[in-house]
């Protein structure tokens, strides 16, 4: 279990937000109080007994203050009147005749003025209201500061539910914004993941053993003069075991292992990215010998000052200087190794990646066929499978798949196997689960015209036609004409896994890509809309030909490729007249492919023709009845091999 990062020797702040929220209160109170003049009082009453007071000839003065409450005072015989004993006044500071008998609201002034002239008059009194203007400073002052006030309640409440503190009692949580929010793994937290869980990689998993050891064992390194690196980047692309492998190293090390992701230091308050850091860097000392893993490095690894027009950039640029400074900062001898990992090495910060930071790239890539089998064999340990499942034939069927693609397989054909009421999980279930994650979802029931599905059978059957004429074409699979996730019919291939490519395998790939188009135009002569991902994929191959590999002989052995820069900008780096050569570069070698495909599939109308109708009867076709119309491959035997290796 993780520990939940909190310092048992650390007290909790006497400062508690409730006392902001007693002030705010108590200036409510005081303000109403004084806003109400209750200083000196006065028995409340109402118009229509003040109009009785009135003609009675009771009242000796009407003080009319701020144009909305009247002040009375009696005469000194009315006074003396059963009726008005309880008017009495009492005050501390002033005398009785200073203070008013009654006071009211009166409402509407006009009325009540209207009202008290025609009662004068009838009855002849000689009383003239006096008109007061009352300023009440302490209330003005009150209201004044009010709004502050509860703009630091509302400010210290909110930060308060960011900070956690809403359901963890009273309190000083607001001060843990700058603390490190790394999970620390010790030996009181059991971590079961080992080397043994992590298939393949074996030399990446050599070098972080090696980190392990350095650790462990400093001396053995140490005594010969070597420096205990300080950092290791694990770089590769996702899925592949990069978070894995470092949870490895925490269940192997046996010392304690903080494990935090890049966007856990960031929050929405200046420096407090950076002061994570510190704190991380300060917990990591104490415990040391110990590991701090830092997933998603990119997330405050970015490299700095390239994105100078937003000024969100600082923060970030603050938390990786801090960064660089602590990596930089503690000697050899503290013993603390910090491990990261990404799949963009190619934006990180230059500063970061230099040794004696970042002293070890650790490249975690893609799986090859081998290594798919050892990962198979680890994720199909806790499933129930039928006897002899040939784990050899699963990672041939996978190629391009990460390790965390695998693990996905072998939970979704556990699923499949299950939803079909099988005992154990079978090799069928695992080819349906690998063209469920490759295709998505077959919908069998949605609608289609005879006319369209024709269309789709004949675009899939000119895939499947030159695939299987052009040597360097991937091999194919199965065709379906199942509408699937957002395609109406796929044609599976076990694409060859090269290091690298030459010109003529890439030019093959893209004729058998244009084969469905070519069919269409062939058979019906028609072209349609159904052939917008092979364009897509034919247009970025040809563009990389061209402006990234330096394939073309007319644009020549250029590229515009800027390993250091992720994308052109604002300007490209070339001029028109290059961007013009470019764009007819790509669109011939596009064309070429494209006739040559027409030809392919004119000289073997027949063929594509069975193949198609086949497919309309059947709706999936594998391998063997290709190889029924077509005969045998001929280049099968070569592939087979480079397969096989
Ligand atoms: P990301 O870069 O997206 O964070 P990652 O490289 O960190 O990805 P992980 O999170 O380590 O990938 O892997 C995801 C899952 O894939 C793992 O939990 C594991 O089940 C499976 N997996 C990946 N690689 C391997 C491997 N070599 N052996 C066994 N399982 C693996």
């Amino acid at each position: 279990m993780a520990n939940d990062n909190k310092n048992p020797k650390e007290k909790k702040p006497k400062f508690s937000p409730y006392w902001i929220y007693g002030i705010i209160l108590s200036l409510f109170l005081v303000f109403t109080l004084f806003n109400n003049n209750t200083m000196d009082s006065g028995n409340s009453t109402n118009p229509t007994q003040f109009f009785k007071f009135v003609r009675d000839g009771d009242v000796s003065r009407v003080e009319i203050v701020n144009r909305r409450l009247a002040k009375v005072y009696l005469t000194k015989e009315a006074a003396q009147k059963e009726i008005h004993k309880k008017s009495k006044p009492t005050s501390f500071s002033l005398s009785a005749a200073q203070m008013p008998n009654y006071r009211f609201e009166f409402g509407e002034l006009e009325i009540f003025q209207n009202k008290l002239n025609e009662i004068i008059d009838q009855e002849n009194l000689d009383l003239e209201p006096v008109y007061i203007t009352e300023e009440n400073h302490l209330a003005d002052f009150l209201i004044g500061i009010l709004p502050f006030v509860l703009l630091i309640g509302v400010w210290i409440f909110i930060m308060r539910r960011m900070s956690g503190g809403a359901g963890g009692g009273a309190g000083g949580q607001i001060f843990n914004i700058g603390k490190s929010k790394a999970k620390l793994f010790d030996q009181n937290t059991e971590v079961k993941t080992t080397f043994k869980d992590v298939a393949g990689l074996e030399g990446a998993k050599e070098e972080v053993q090696e980190i392990v050891d350095f650790l462990k064992f400093p001396e053995k390194y140490t005594t010969l003069g070597g420096k205990i690196p300080k950092g290791a980047l694990l770089v590769g692309p996702p899925g592949t075991g990069k978070t894995l492998l470092a949870k490895a190293v925490a269940g192997e090390a046996k010392v304690p292992f903080f494990s935090l992701s890049g966007s856990d230091f960031v929050e929405m308050f200046v420096g407090v990215g950076a002061s994570r850091v510190r704190d991380l860097f300060k917990q990591a000392k104490e415990k040391s010998p110990s590991i701090i893993f830092i997933d998603e490095i990119d997330a405050i690894g970015r490299a700095r000052g390239k994105n100078a027009m937003s000024g969100s950039n600082d923060e970030r640029e603050n938390t990786l200087n801090q960064l660089l400074t602590e990596m930089d900062g503690f000697g050899t001898n503290t013993n603390v190794i910090v491990m990261a990992a990404t799949n963009r090495a190619d934006i990180l910060d230059k500063a970061l990646m230099r040794a004696g930071r970042f002293d070890r790239q650790i490249f975690v890539d893609l799986p090859d066929v081998r290594e798919r089998k050892e990962i198979f064999e680890v994720h199909l340990r806790p499933l129930k499978k039928e006897q002899g499942l040939d784990t050899d034939f699963l990672s041939k069927q996978t190629p391009g798949f990460s390790g965390a693609d695998i693990a996905n397989v072998c939970n979704e054909a556990a699923l499949i196997a299950a939803r079909n009421g099988k005992k154990a999980v079978d090799k069928q279930d695992f080819l349906d689960a690998v063209d469920r994650i490759i295709g998505g979802l077959e919908k069998k029931n949605k609608i289609i015209t005879p006319s369209e599905k024709q269309a789709v059978a004949y675009h899939e059957a000119g895939h499947a036609t030159i695939s299987w004429m052009l040597e360097h074409a991937a091999p194919l699979v199965k065709v379906t004409i199942v509408p699937r996730g957002r395609s109406l019919g796929a044609a599976w291939y076990l694409p060859e896994e090269r290091l690298i490519v030459r010109p003529e395998q890439m030019l093959d790939e893209m004729c058998a890509a244009l084969g469905g188009r070519a069919a269409e135009k062939v058979i019906f002569n028609k072209i349609s809309t159904g052939a917008l991902s092979d364009l897509e994929k034919v247009t970025k191959q040809a563009r990389a030909m061209v402006t990234i590999y330096g394939l073309s002989d007319k644009v020549g052995n250029l590229t515009y490729y800027d390993s250091s820069q992720s994308e052109y900008g604002f300007t490209k780096p070339y001029s028109e007249k290059t961007a013009e050569l470019i764009d007819n570069e790509i669109s011939d070698i596009i064309e070429e492919q494209y006739q040559r495909a027409i030809k392919i599939l004119e000289e073997n109308k027949d063929k594509l023709t069975e193949l198609a109708e086949v497919l309309l009867e059947k709706e999936v076709i594998f391998k063997d009845n290709l190889e029924k119309i077509f005969g045998k491959r001929p280049f099968e035997k070569e592939e087979r091999e480079t397969l096989d290796k």
